[in-house]
């Protein structure tokens, strides 16, 4: 690119490194997407894992610590060390999730969106606009206690208050032959930082909010978090939305899947653990590849984590390790990169900020729109001669060439 006035963002952004194939990607962003447009400072935190096992872990935590100053982060795909890779870095311990480590210090919500362009078409005909998917991340199945009963006999709920008082009861069961029984639970916090996160990103976007439990059947469990997110909204939430034009949408979650299919998307769908873990991996799918999938951490405290939803594609990594081209898509890493930046520019209130992010997504998403894709888009794109697969670098460079044209 020509030289030219960079663009100034004012506060430090918080990077976070990371592995593999996605560690060489963020390296090529970086250098020919980023840096020749913008004058920026970096607060680098290096999350290879070798790094992470060097510092005992100390280096995720200090980068979490670095985004509550900063409030925004971005971060790289991150290895999860499992006994294989022990083995392959030589580590001194299976060093735990970097995501679940940063998620429990800013303690926040995930939501996953994807990137859609003209020439893939989401399997479902008349999504039109992304669905965001914000799931709760704490609580029910995932923390549950389970129990075979292989005999008769009667299962109880038993609840001993700390304090002293009336220890409550409630039959679960009594069981006349073998079957089986499992306890789970949430918090009051929990689901209340749930909500405010769902309703903060929903203003953040200004798009609509969905909220779907099953409280016709679990009149208690899951008319809590109905209660807990109407009484989120009447408090804080319902004139700003309404003023915005912005609807608050509570319906029964079958019946929010039925319309799913009837809408144009659009908006931030907010499910339970359960229902959210499965129902974006079915949106992810219905649009394409997890290479189109951007996912960011909000926090109710006001931080911001951007990432891509995919992990490091260790697969490609191998195949560039032997000498092979590849051909690995990096539109997710970069929409982490435009998702922190306009975050950056609107606390700043800087718009050049921002309007350089919006810049930059259009190029990405032209490139595609053009034709020039990696492998994995090649696959689902709408068929057309121009169609023409380039490596990991190549689709970069292209991106460059054409955010290099808005620029000038
Ligand atoms: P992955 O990296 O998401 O990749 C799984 C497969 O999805 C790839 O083999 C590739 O399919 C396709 N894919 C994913 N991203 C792609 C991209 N950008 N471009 C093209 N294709 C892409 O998951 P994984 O291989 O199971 O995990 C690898 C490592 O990532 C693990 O060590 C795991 O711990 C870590 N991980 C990190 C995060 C995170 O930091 N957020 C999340 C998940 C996993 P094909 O091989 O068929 O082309
Ligand atoms: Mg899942």
């Amino acid at each position: 690119m020509p030289e030219r006035k960079k663009i100034k963002v004012i506060t430090p952004l918080v990077e976070m490194d990371g592995d593999e194939m996605t560690r060489m990607m963020w390296q090529m962003v970086k250098e020919k997407l980023l840096f020749p447009c913008l004058d920026f400072d970096l607060k680098y935190y290096d999350l290879h894992v070798k790094k992470r096992d060097e510092t005992d872990d100390r280096i995720t935590i200090d980068a979490a610590e670095a985004i509550k100053r900063y409030s925004i982060g971005v971060k790289c795909a991150t290895i999860t060390p499992n006994a294989d890779r022990m083995r392959e870095y030589g580590l001194k311990k299976d060093w735990p999730s970097p995501n679940g480590t940063i998620r429990a210090i800013l303690d926040g919500t995930v939501f996953r969106t994807p990137i859609l362009v003209k020439n893939i078409h989401p399997t479902v005909l008349p999504w039109k606009k992304p669905i965001t998917v914000g799931r709760h991340a704490y609580g029910d199945i995932y923390a549950s206690v389970e129990m075979r009963i292989e005999q008769p006999g009667k299962v109880e709920l038993v609840y001993t208050p700390a304090g002293g008082g009336e220890t409550l009861r409630r039959t679960v069961h009594d069981f006349t032959g073998a079957g089986i029984v499992q306890g789970i639970h949430n918090t009051d916090a929990s689901i209340s930082s749930f909500a405010r996160a769902c309703f903060t990103l929903a203003w953040d976007r200004k798009i609509d909010l969905w909220f779907s439990v099953k409280d016709t059947i679990s009149k208690t469990y899951d008319a809590h978090f109905r209660a807990v997110f109407e009484r989120e909204y009447e408090q804080n939430w319902k004139e700003k939305f309404t003023a915005a034009g912005l609807t608050y949408f509570f319906t029964l979650i079958d019946d929010a899947v039925a319309r799913l299919m009837k809408t144009e998307g659009g908006f931030l769908w907010a499910l339970k653990n359960y229902d959210g873990d499965v129902l974006s991996d079915m949106v992810a799918a219905a649009c394409g590849s997890l290479a189109m999938m951007t996912s960011v951490l909000v926090s109710p405290h006001g931080w911001f984590e951007f990432e891509a939803a995919h992990g490091t594609v260790q697969r490609h990594y191998y195949r560039h390790l032997r000498g092979e081209e590849t051909s690995t898509n990096s539109m997710a890493i970069i929409f982490a990169w435009t998702g922190a930046l306009r975050k950056r520019g609107d606390l700043d209130g800087t718009p050049e900020v921002a309007a350089f992010a919006d810049r930059l997504e259009t190029a990405a998403i032209e490139t595609v729109e053009s034709g020039i894709m990696t492998g994995d888009l090649l696959l689902v794109a709408e068929k057309n001669p121009a169609n023409r697969k380039v490596s990991t670098e190549g689709f970069i460079d292209a991106i460059a060439a054409n955010l290099a044209l808005k620029m000038a």
